[in-house]
């Protein structure tokens, strides 16, 4: 067994006490060992923590990783329009290498900003998996199916490549990804399709994640058509399982909230997203009080415009007091727990907690830093000062991916090379149409 030891700093515990500590992994099973308050630890390696906070890895828990290409792209436009003029004719011109190269590209990002585990929902999702296995995270990935606008035979074959990716990538990467399937939501999936794939995916123990009342305008003709809210529909369709996790929820009635609850389905709450298409806010304090799980998610970087998850706590902690127009809405420790925990939770892994059997999902923040000085309360910098910056070092199944700021398993200056020619070749042809 090799080891590795983080030493000389800070840890954020599961109960988010912060102890002076050291913390012991056994790199080659990807485990946390001990957590050690004598420091007396000594591993085959060692990270120096001194200065910083040893947290769980931060859990990106939606996005659509390579649309990183589309950054900037397109802006201040509703969801709606903005998918229709600009994001789907600017996808409708990726093919495998920019899928690839806006997945090193969004992954990079993440690495350095402290996530260590994400859910992603795209196409060409082998370029993703490849992505994953060769940068050393952790992802949940999946095909996002999508019926509206095709034939019947293309509509089916859509959905039956969402269960494809599910059954062939499952625990691929040394296990470090695992899949689901990825009905890309209720009003853009057709209803037989979507129920067929559904039970096929209870029946072999896939997972299910979907965007789920994200605006009004996705809300409002399942109401009308069926009488009945999305979520209950969703129900009615077996999508709401223990293992499922549906992105957005910012359209939720009580009772909607009471059934996610019940059946234990995670919601991915994504401020930024939502703020930045005005698409609503979600009642994160009222899910949260429910005993629903909820985790953070940016989604795609087109509508964010960055993967980093410490703005999405931030971002979560200030949007949830302005739903619940209250000040002590979503305090920071909520903020931080659903950053880590609630990602983990809803993505399925042991992980998002600094203890011993949990997975070596482990950042390191600096906490030497003038905008973290003083730290009277390290958890309330983690939701309100910190940024993804910050981060040291970023542990993931026990692999040192980036020490002292230093990306180890990918070249920086190539990635970025390559997601700079085939993001200007994407838009060059969606823009000559
Ligand atoms: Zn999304």
């Amino acid at each position: 067994m090799s080891t590795l030891a983080i030493t000389g700093g800070r840890v954020l515990l599961p109960d988010l006490r912060v102890v002076e500590a050291d913390v012991l992994v056994d790199a080659d099973a990807g485990e946390v060992l001990d957590v050690d308050e004598s420091r007396e630890v000594a591993g085959d390696d060692d990270l120096d923590a001194s200065g910083g906070l040893v947290m769980p890895g931060l859990v990106n828990a939606h996005t659509h990783v390579a649309m990183t290409l589309l950054r900037g792209y397109a802006d201040d436009k509703p969801l709606d329009a903005w998918l229709q003029e600009d994001i789907w004719p600017a996808e409708a011109e990726f093919g495998p290498r920019d899928v690839r190269a806006g997945a090193d590209l969004g992954i990079l990002e993440m690495v350095k900003t402290g996530t260590t585990a994400f859910a992603d929902m795209y196409f060409h999702v082998p370029e993703v998996v490849d992505a994953v296995r060769e940068s050393g995270v952790r992802a949940r990935v999946g095909h996002g199916a999508v019926t509206v606008g095709k034939d019947d035979e293309g509509a089916r074959a859509d959905v039956e490549e969402s269960l494809d990716v599910a059954r062939e990538f499952q625990g691929a990467a040394d296990g470090r990804v695992s899949t689901a399937l990825m009905p890309h939501s209720l009003t853009t999936v057709d209803e037989a399709l979507l129920r067929e794939a559904v039970e096929t995916a209870r029946e072999e123990g896939i997972p299910v994640h979907f965007h789920a009342n994200e605006t009004l305008d996705e809300v409002d003709p399942i109401v009308s058509e069926r009488d009945e809210r999305p979520l209950a529909y969703a129900d009615d369709v077996g999508m709401l399982g223990e293992t499922d996790f549906c992105a957005h929820g910012v359209h939720v009635d009580d009772a909607e909230i009471e059934l996610l609850a019940e059946r234990d389905t995670a919601v991915v709450h994504c401020p930024a997203s939502n703020m930045k298409l005005a698409s609503g806010m979600a009642p994160v304090q009222a899910m949260l009080d429910a005993g629903v799980t909820v985790a953070l998610g940016t989604d795609g970087a087109a509508s964010n415009n960055d993967l980093d998850a410490f703005d999405e706590l931030r971002d979560a902690a200030m949007l949830g007091k302005l739903a619940a127009d209250d000040a002590s809405a979503v305090p920071a420790e909520a903020a931080v727990r659903m950053a880590t925990e609630g990602g983990a939770d809803a993505l399925g892994i042991p992980a998002g907690r600094v203890e011993a059997g949990a997975l070596a999902d482990l950042v390191v923040v600096d906490f030497d830093e003038p905008h973290l000085t003083p730290a009277h309360d390290p958890v309330s910098h983690l939701a309100y000062a910190v940024t993804g910056s910050d981060v040291r070092h970023t542990v993931c199944d026990g692999r040192v991916l980036m020490r002292d700021r230093q990306v180890l398993t990918m070249d920086e200056s190539k990635v970025l090379a390559r997601a700079r020619d085939r993001a200007r070749a994407v838009a060059d042809r969606a823009g000559g149409e």
